[in-house]
């Protein structure tokens, strides 16, 4: 048997007749840009988050981006954030020319730790970016605490974790702005690139609306800016795909826990971590192997074996060729458990389409390779 690492053909052949309908809604009224659609997505957006304003982008790092500088937040300014994420995290703070600063990770949930940023708050800290890593919310609570005695922004990066949720907060309502990303292999994605921005700040909303449209508010009339906008085809595919967004997230509840009970008796590895009371989305099933020095076999085996595994992430963001490529950066006390993360995570196929048969299969393999590596 072969498992993939996504469904997005199987994805789209459940909900055709929808995003087809939308995808020729958009064709047939002539507006591609800045049309009625994305009007209309970003209505949908909105509601769903239970936030005021939500903005669509042209990909997840330029919401990151757009919503520091929209913060006045630039050069000679720090923002907080772990180096156990995807890349783009720190690129983005790196784009507006601000200093990135790394503190460790949580060594369960592998969000930030919120015990670790005050000792790297200095007068130049300007915002705390944590990311819903995996699709499980990073303790909020905590880290607004935090902000607010020290008078510091927030950003969720949320580009992981659509529809995920804590045990006393949602998304988007303990920070400033909450980006997103919809490009294809995220929870809820698209066939190609878009992001967007929720936030119930009326000031944050209307600068990043100008800075999406090269300055512009009204025609021929324009401020600084760039062109980073949702386009109306991607926004009428996620307007069908989002009204599914809840159940495709319990599937992947339904296989996560499908999967912990079937590895439970693993001995090489530990089963990824749920913070209690939190609704975790699964946007990846990582396990954690024991010997950091076997988990490229682990990876090598199960793909041998027809199970497309991969590592998320294998390379922390400081250990990267060439780091920090001119770019201001610091480190604050030891990243080990970031570090750690890196060597250790083997993320097993997680989407809603698969099948039961296909998760148990996956069980077999990586109970096997247990077996033969406790
Ligand atoms: C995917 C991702 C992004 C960037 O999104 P793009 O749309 O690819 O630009 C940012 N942060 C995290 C944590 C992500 O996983």
């Amino acid at each position: 048997m072969k498992v993939g690492f996504y469904g997005h053909v199987r994805q789209y052949n459940n909900v055709k007749a929808e995003i087809d309908a939308n995808i020729k809604r958009v064709i047939e009224s002539g507006e591609y840009v800045m049309g009625p659609m994305l009007k209309q997505f970003e209505k949908e957006l909105a509601d769903f988050h239970g936030t005021q304003f939500a903005i669509g982008v042209g990909n997840g790092t330029d919401a990151i981006w757009l919503a520091l500088m929209a913060m006045n937040i630039g050069p000679g300014d720090e923002v907080i954030t772990h180096p156990n994420t995807f890349f783009a995290t720190a690129e983005a703070i790196w784009v507006v020319g601000a200093t990135a600063v790394f503190v460790d990770c949580d060594p369960k949930t592998k969000c930030i730790d919120p015990t670790k940023i005050e000792a790297a708050i200095t007068a130049k800290t300007k915002c705390i970016i944590p990311v819903h890593l995996y699709g499980q919310c990073a303790d909020m609570a905590a880290i607004k605490k935090i902000a607010d005695k020290h008078h510091l922004k927030i950003i969720e990066d949320n580009a992981q974790a659509i529809d995920a949720a804590g045990d006393t907060f949602k998304i988007g309502q303990l920070s400033d702005v909450a980006t997103t990303s919809f490009i294809i292999q995220k929870n809820l994605g698209t066939f190609g690139d878009s992001g967007a921005l929720v936030t119930n700040n009326a000031a944050i909303d209307a600068r990043v609306r100008v800075l999406r449209n090269h300055g512009s508010t009204k025609r021929n009339v324009h401020s600084f800016g760039f062109n980073s906008r949702l386009d109306d085809l991607h926004a009428g595919i996620l307007s069908a795909k989002l009204k599914h967004i809840h159940e495709w997230n319990d599937l992947r509840i339904k296989w996560a826990a499908r999967y912990t009970e079937g590895l439970k008796g693993a001995k090489s590895f530990l089963l990824p971590y749920q913070t209690p009371g939190y609704r975790h989305i699964y946007h990846l099933y990582s396990i954690e192997v024991k010997n950091p020095a076997k988990r490229d076999a682990m990876v090598e085996f199960l793909v041998q074996n027809g199970v497309d595994a991969k590592t998320h992430y294998s390379i922390a963001i400081h250990k990267q060729d060439g780091y920090p490529w001119g770019k201001e950066a610091r480190i604050v006390g030891s990243v080990a458990n970031a570090e750690r993360n890196a060597v250790t995570c083997v993320s097993l196929p997680m989407f809603p389409e698969l099948t039961a048969a296909e998760v148990d299969y996956v069980i077999q393999k990586v109970m096997e390779w247990d077996k033969a590596n406790a």
